[in-house]
């Protein structure tokens, strides 16, 4: 991605209240960010769908929330003690440090430009550790997770045991997970601290090729039902030097984002605000709380807040005016079409529902 749409995509995510810098006031920590109030609601919607898609649509899928600190031996057996590493390098003029893989160790130091002043590469542990207890001693260290997958393996046979699952099942989770990364540069798509939702399906040896096809489908019919367009998402395989160390297949769908799923539903908004026009506006807003997100607006000409409301990726616009007044309509915008109907507002709530499961069936 040109850096001018990250640049743009990191304004528009602060000034709409998505996505802080973590620590702003402070000159920001590098590698960890606030979601704002949109931001949240958006985080929230996603996270709710993909449990209920994982958890309430199987029958063979049980949730899990286990802790984020776990026993250091979880992460010896795991391997990631020992292979959860970057090759790394110091220049030994400035002390910046980089990662070897990515930068020409013939050339000068892209930060001070002195030659020959790298040390050699060494691996570089990317879990965050800390320490239980008063005493900073080995015997007392423990690691936060780098993922949230290690809690569902060790908690394996509690599952079982406690559950009525039988293999093939699933144990689905959603937790943050935190990675001492180097390179911080790239806004959300690699920070320190970040939530994961996360499957595991385990299923007998020999049906794993056939159960690995079958989540696929699932998985990109899942980003569909969220209203993403299909022409958007593509499918990208890893290749031997992307794979992860304990994987023996991977795959990630990659898309050009687009607000799938709105932290506001339904924007209401008065042409004007006399003659009782906002008072009413904010009336019909109030009543549509208890079924949608809802947001009023009464600032700014009309044109600025539907473009307000399109820039944060709310579906619909109502607009309540002087017509509403006589004959208890309203105009019903919808942000993909931008197309305009009239709406009686006693068929209000069952329109917007019905455009919106014909929107995720589209
Ligand atoms: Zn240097």
């Amino acid at each position: 991605m040109a850096d001018t749409t990250m640049d743009k995509l990191v304004s528009l995510c602060k000034r709409r209240g998505f996505i802080f810098q973590s620590s702003e006031i402070y000159g920001g920590l590098s590698g960890a960010w606030d979601y704002g109030p949109l931001g949240v609601q958006l985080k929230n919607n996603i996270r709710d769908f993909w449990w209920k898609e994982m958890t309430q649509m199987h029958d063979n899928i049980v949730g899990l929330d286990a802790s984020i600190l776990m026993h250091p031996r979880v992460w010896e057996a795991s391997g990631h003690v020992s292979n959860f590493t970057d090759p790394m390098v110091d220049c030994k003029q400035c002390k910046s440090r980089f990662r070897s893989d990515q930068i020409d160790l013939e050339a000068a130091c892209p930060n001070c430009g002195t030659k020959g002043s790298f040390t050699e590469p060494r691996n570089f542990n990317l879990m965050f550790s800390t320490h239980i207890g008063p005493v900073h001693d080995d015997g007392s260290v423990v690691y936060l997770r780098p993922e949230t997958a290690q809690g569902i393996y060790v908690d394996f046979k509690n599952v079982v045991q406690s559950s009525r699952v039988k293999v093939p099942f699933g144990i689905a989770q959603v937790g943050k997970s935190f990675r001492n990364e180097i390179t911080t540069k790239n806004f959300i798509f690699r920070s320190c601290e970040f939530e994961q939702m996360e499957m595991q399906y385990f299923c007998k040896p020999g049906s794993d090729e056939q159960w690995f096809s079958f989540w696929r489908d699932q998985r990109m019919a899942f980003y569909h039902k969220m209203g993403i367009k299909p022409e958007s998402l593509r499918w990208h395989r890893h290749g031997e030097d992307e794979l992860a160390f304990y994987a023996k297949d991977a795959y990630d769908i990659q898309f050009h984002f687009h607000p799938a799923i709105a932290p506001v539903t339904v924007a209401v908004l008065p042409l004007v605000k006399k003659d009782g026009i906002g008072e009413f506006a904010e009336n019909l807003e109030h009543e549509l709380r208890e079924d949608f997100a809802t947001f009023y607006d009464q600032s700014g000409a009309i044109g600025r807040r539907y473009r307000r409301m399109d820039e944060i990726g709310t579906p619909y616009c109502v607009t309540v005016d002087y017509q509403t007044l006589e004959d208890k309509t309203v105009t019903l915008r919808f942000r993909d079409s931008m197309e305009q109907v009239r709406v009686p507002i006693v068929d209000l709530v069952s329109r917007i529902r019905t455009e919106t499961r014909q929107y995720k069936r589209a």
